[in-house]
């Protein structure tokens, strides 16, 4: 399933609960504007090659669409549009003053050299310009983009507006960036899983955590539980991962990583697992950081954990949804999980427009009372309306776009 579909199963629950109407729904449902642009740059060989982007901008109820830019080759307008209405439900449910938008180009940037990549990114700037902006919408990296590429949108923006550090976030700290930014989203999966944690009356030190993926998310979630005193017992990323019952070290799991490009294989500090084991591992809590749909009905009945943070995007399918809700397992959800990233964005946004620069005590600080919030408000409403995590942070969100609507007047 399409994570576009899981995200339509996923708001219609919410907006039964909170008995919207038809009209209204549709409203929510109808993305505001949809962009596709050509993109034609020359090759380092001299060849012309053609792309075609994309920039879905679904809703600005609550304020300026934000929401990242993905290159990969599989990017289409459909998957754009469904990840667009992710970022108004995402950014409703932490209360930032924004709506969501995604933007992409059809393009594997694994196979481009780094100046085809500059003169790809500063020709779709080129394209989008009059469509963006510190009011209007503010790209962010997503899959297949860098802090670089966020720098080099600001730079081409910058030619046609004049100074506008605040047009694109997710830049380099010396590039108007905020320190903080790379953690942000791992470090508030671990600060919501502590919260969790509390709120079950479960002991912190202690808990067994197995997470899958160990790029960005993963490894800035795993020093954040492991330096909270919980024992990482199993890591693994694309090619498998390690196991350790007493707990991995995760500073050596850095270092090994670090050496070979990121990559776990070859570890010594713990045993052989594949992916599968590390799904259904006899352990406290599951961690899916890496990819959508890892699991599905055909493995949902195999895990052991209690608990599972959705750290990736969409890991969960809406079917092996259901199965962990019967089996009384606690699911928190991505909409929620993983909002660090765009709540760092935010501050980037702050700092730059009020061009007073942010430390990285105070970021953590901001972040951390931004999750906190919006967890203890999900989980109030989860309680109070008797309905899992995941259909609370979606009532919270769209409740919250939906008033937003009528209170502009529209409907
Ligand atoms: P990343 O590219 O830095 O790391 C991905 C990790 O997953 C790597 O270790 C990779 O080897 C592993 N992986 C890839 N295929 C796998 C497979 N088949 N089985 C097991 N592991 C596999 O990506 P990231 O930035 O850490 O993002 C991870 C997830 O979190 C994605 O779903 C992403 O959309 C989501 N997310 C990321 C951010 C962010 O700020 N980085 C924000 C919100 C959501």
């Amino acid at each position: 399933m399409r994570p576009s579909e899981a995200t339509r199963i996923y708001f219609d629950r919410a907006a039964d609960q909170l008995d919207l109407s038809e009209s209204i729904r549709r409203l929510l449902l109808t993305a505001k504007r949809e962009v596709q642009v050509h993109i034609p740059v020359e090759l380092d060989s001299g060849e012309l090659a053609t792309y075609i982007g994309y920039r879905v901008q679904h809703n600005d109820a609550r304020g300026p669409m934000k929401g990242g830019l993905r290159y990969h080759p599989k990017v289409d307008l459909d998957e754009v549009r469904g990840l667009a209405a992710l970022m108004t439900w995402k950014t409703a449910v932490v209360d930032l003053p924004y709506g969501g938008a995604k933007g992409g180009i059809a393009i594997d940037p694994s196979k481009l050299s780094n100046r085809e990549l500059e003169r790809v990114t500063r020709c779709f700037v080129d394209a989008i310009h009059e469509l963006i902006g510190p009011h209007v919408d503010i790209p962010a990296p997503d899959m297949g983009t860098t802090a670089e590429v966020m720098a080099w949108i600001m730079h081409q923006y910058d030619k046609y507006h004049g100074f506008s550090p605040a047009c694109v976030t997710g830049k380099p700290v010396d590039y108007h960036g905020l320190p903080g930014r790379d953690e942000a989203t791992g470090r508030g999966v671990g600060a919501i899983t502590l919260k969790l944690l509390s709120r079950l009356g479960r002991r912190i030190p202690g808990t067994r955590v197995a997470i899958q993926g160990f790029g960005n998310v993963g490894t800035h979630t795993a020093r954040f539980l492991r330096d909270a005193e919980c024992r990482i017992v199993a890591v693994s990323d694309a090619g498998g991962g390690f196991f350790r019952q007493d707990g991995l070290d995760v500073n050596a799991l850095l270092k090994h990583a670090q050496n070979q490009g990121g990559r776990l294989d070859g570890f010594a500090g713990g045993d052989s697992i594949s992916n599968a084991e590390l799904l259904a591992l006899d352990c406290d809590l599951l961690i899916p950081a890496a990819l959508g749909g890892v699991l599905s009905r055909e493995n949902a009945g195999a895990v052991r954990a209690q608990i599972i943070i959705e750290a990736a995007n969409a890991p969960i399918e809406p079917d092996a949804d259901s199965i962990f809700d019967d089996r009384g397992i606690t699911v928190v959800p991505d909409i929620l999980v993983n909002a660090g990233g765009v709540t760092a964005s935010y501050f980037e946004w702050v700092q730059n427009l009020q061009q007073y620069q942010w430390g990285l005590n105070r970021v953590r600080q901001e972040l951390d009372r931004v999750l906190g919030e919006a967890f203890e408000q999900v989980w109030q409403l989860a309680a109070s309306r008797k309905v899992s995590l995941r259909t609370a942070a979606y009532m919270l969100g769209v409740g919250r776009v939906a008033r937003a609507t009528v209170l502009s007047g529209v409907a």
